[in-house]
């Protein structure tokens, strides 16, 4: 193989060819980019071998570290058999397995595994699957072709995704392409849509929902939901027993429920599933980012037998589900994800990750008497802390500020990389992760919200 190339020959080079992701490449072109290299355990290390901590676990995939060896053996094992064969007409050993393994351990009634590679396409098979179930399984209930979702929800990027998901600046210049849904607000309670607090609103937030849901029924094919944390919306956390409230009211109004556990799945909340936290039965369930430990692109949507059935038929009926992709099943994503699921029972991931949770919390305590630090919410191993501008009047900063950048950059400086939504910065590190790592993440990240010159606006 050729001489990998020096530092300064990738960086000219990264800016003359690529263009990067939720990215404003005329900063990025002024700045000198980041290479990374190498990997280990919860750090990322660059072309000239510097080391940082991994605060986001590379954006919310990676679970028990950077080359694990079970994972790293799975891949190179798999890669000696073959990289990869059609799923369309054809199936594979770990695909397969990987399928029963996931309906082991996925919530109640969960009976199918249908295949794609990222977050979005689980969400538009999902989507795709409740509007053509209606009309295939039970014609009479009309035609349910639409869906409610809450406001500063997330599914993905793709157009589908995204007419099921409200992040205004992320979505306004594709507003004439989305299809119309209906929207409902969030349960948000730091900035209550209602002006209520909790406990005492007794969520008076789905009050709202039920009367959408009674009113629209008839149109609605699906409730989308990110359960328990709507991740990108800034880690806004459910109250307990919100989501059980929303398998009620879409069981009573005959709504599918559609769970999208892309950030929430695979043990981030302390449980295997947001769902499992209340004993909550989706009727399907779309899963990426943790699948494989955040090796590979490979991603699942789940449902019922109920479901699967609608779908049945002779080929004549043409009741098939019109829909693959050219990676579907791909036998070194599902060699990995088999190999990542069984480190969760070997190294008993879940069971060592609860006081680690414990610990997060107690850390991130004291980062309340910061003077702009508005809210600070936790869902097992998941955290965000809201900037304001100002505290007692929760007046968040203008964007333009770009205060989340800014204390992301200092910490980048200090050794710990983040990737914050707005205002919000969001730790959220590999599961693996030790306690002597996670308190150097926290430290790192009060002494970069400190240091940078968090000032009130001008004017
Ligand atoms: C990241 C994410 C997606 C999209 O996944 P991609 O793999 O980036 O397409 C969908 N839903 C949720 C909740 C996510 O966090």
């Amino acid at each position: 193989m050729a001489r990998q190339p020096s530092t300064k020959q990738l960086s000219d080079w990264d800016r003359k060819y690529l263009w990067h992701p939720f990215t404003q490449m005329q900063e990025w072109e002024q700045e000198k980019p980041l290479i990374i290299e190498k990997g280990k355990g919860s750090y990322l290390i660059d072309t000239d071998g510097k080391k940082y901590l991994d605060g986001t676990s590379s954006i919310w995939v990676n679970l028990h570290g950077h080359r694990h060896p079970a994972l790293d053996r799975a891949i190179k094992q798999q890669l000696d058999k073959i990289a990869h064969s059609t799923f369309l007409g054809l199936s594979n050993p770990p695909a397969i397995q990987l399928a029963r393994e996931l309906i082991r351990i996925a919530p109640t009634g969960l009976t199918r595994v249908f295949y794609s590679d990222n977050g979005s396409t689980a969400v538009e098979v999902a989507l795709k699957m409740a509007v053509q179930y209606w009309q295939q399984r039970r014609p009479e209930a009309g035609s349910k072709n639409t869906f409610l979702h809450l406001k500063l929800a997330y599914h993905g990027d793709t157009i589908g995704a995204i007419s099921v998901g409200n992040i205004e600046l992320f979505h306004t210049p594709f507003k004439s392409l989305l299809f119309p849904t209906l929207e409902a607000d969030p349960p948000y309670c730091y900035r209550c849509p209602l002006s209520l607090t909790y406990p005492s609103c007794q969520m008076a937030c789905l009050d709202p929902i039920e009367q959408i849901l009674k009113e629209h029924h008839r149109e609605l094919a699906g409730f989308i939901i990110e359960p328990l944390v709507q991740a990108t919306a800034g880690m806004i956390t459910a109250p307990p027993g919100y989501l059980t409230r929303v398998r009620e009211l879409c069981t009573k109004y005959q709504v599918l429920l559609i769970v999208d556990e892309v950030a929430t799945g695979f043990g981030r909340t302390g449980k295997m599933f947001a769902c499992r936290h209340e004993g909550v039965a989706p009727d399907l369930m779309a899963i990426s980012k943790g699948l494989t430990g955040g090796y590979m692109p490979l991603a699942a949507t789940l449902t019922t037998e109920e479901i699967y059935k609608g779908f049945l038929g002779t080929y004549a009926d043409f009741k098939t589900f019109f829909h693959g992709h050219s990676y579907t099943g791909n036998a070194l994503g599902c060699a990995v994800a088999l190999a990542s699921l069984e480190v969760f029972g070997k190294e008993k991931t879940l069971a060592r990750l609860q006081p680690k949770i414990k610990t997060m919390a107690r850390h991130l305590q004291p980062l309340w008497q910061l003077p702009h630090v508005g809210d600070i919410r936790q869902r097992g191993f998941m955290a965000a802390i809201e900037l304001v501008e100002d505290k007692e009047t929760r007046k968040p900063y203008p964007l333009e500020e770009r205060v989340g950048h800014r204390v992301a950059m200092e910490a980048r400086s200090r050794g710990l990389l983040l990737r914050p939504i707005g205002n919000v910065l969001v730790l959220m590190p590999p599961l693996s992760t030790s306690l002597p790592e996670l308190r150097r993440m926290v430290e790192i990240l009060q002494a970069s919200i400190e240091t940078t010159a968090l000032l009130p606006a001008s004017g």
